[in-house]
């Protein structure tokens, strides 16, 4: 058997195609999604081009900050209290990483909650915590709205998630927790993963560790949703999963590139989509 791929450029695509046109049914002002970026990081300028040409295709504002590499945290955090108050703008993000003399945490904890599109900020978290959330991470959110789209059922399932960060591993364990799956989370510290990874009727891998996840520590039928993003002996994006032998037990799998990416980008769409209703309804 070889698994049904799922296809995060299409369902990104469809997601995206609404979002434009929830927007154009908007009168008066757009949604507006400030970003700052500092510094050259050359991934960073990639990613912030990526995120305004999203915008621009949904008829969302996008207003860049392109700040040097020598500012200050004053300054940065100067920036960010403006952006606070200007009512053009209803998500904020910084994009990181932020040039080592900078602190990322502060910036992100001056964020006023209700414009924290990233959903990084602590009074996030404890919303997410709680199951009582505006914003949600990109990535898990992306995630499931992959598998509501193919209707891959979460409820009483066991899911093991393979990473623990911030933005990634714990969030997302946490949105599974609130579908009424059985989770389990295992990093890096796990004694035996592959024992932890059988079990798993849906498996998510975010640990960046490319030829991590091999078919035999997988359970036949497994749906396995590859988030990471690392770069094989060639040069070309591959995940922490062994694509080739793990499609042919899997029930379900994403490939990298054009599984979990492109829903990321998308889903910070409609967290600016929910802070511009957040906004206008104040
Ligand atoms: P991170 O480095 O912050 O966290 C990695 C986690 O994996 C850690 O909790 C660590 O304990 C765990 N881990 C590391 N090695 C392990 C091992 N051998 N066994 C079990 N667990 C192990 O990374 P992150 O920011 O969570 O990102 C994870 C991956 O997802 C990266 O490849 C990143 O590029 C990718 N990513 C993709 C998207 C996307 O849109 N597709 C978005 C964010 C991150």
């Amino acid at each position: 058997m070889s698994a049904i791929l799922i296809d995060g450029k299409k369902v990104a695509a469809d997601c995206k195609k609404l979002i434009a046109e929830e927007v154009s049914q908007f009168s008066g002002r757009k949604p507006g999604l400030a970003v700052i970026i500092v510094g050259n990081n050359p991934a960073s300028r990639v990613y912030v081009n990526g995120k305004r040409k999203d915008c621009a295709e949904c008829g969302i504002e996008s207003y860049e900050y392109a700040l040097p590499e020598d500012t200050t945290q004053e300054e940065l955090i100067e920036l960010v209290h403006r952006l606070n108050e200007d009512e053009n703008v209803d998500g904020i993000l910084a994009q990181l990483p932020l040039p080592d003399h900078l602190d990322a945490d502060d910036v992100i904890y001056n964020i006023v909650p209700d414009k924290d599109v990233d959903a990084f900020h602590p009074i996030s978290v404890g919303r997410i915590t709680l199951g009582k959330y505006g914003f949600v991470p990109c990535t898990p959110y992306g995630v499931m709205e992959l598998l509501n789209a193919y209707n891959i059922q979460v409820y009483g399932k066991h899911c093991v998630v393979v990473g623990r960060s911030n933005i990634v591993g714990k969030p997302m364990s946490m949105l599974l927790l609130h579908s009424n799956a059985t989770v389990t989370i295992a990093h890096s510290k796990t004694t035996d993963l592959a024992a932890i990874t059988k079990q798993a009727d849906i498996l998510v891998c975010a640990a960046g560790k490319r030829g991590l996840i091999t078919a035999d520590m997988v359970k036949e039928g497994a749906v396995v949703i590859d988030v990471s993003i690392n770069r094989n002996d060639e040069g070309k994006l591959c995940g922490d999963v062994v694509f080739d032998e793990v499609r042919e037990k899997a029930s379900y799998i994403t490939p990298v590139p054009g599984g979990v990416g492109p829903m990321t980008r998308v889903m910070l769409l409609q967290n600016t989509i929910t802070a511009y209703y957040n906004h206008i309804n104040k």
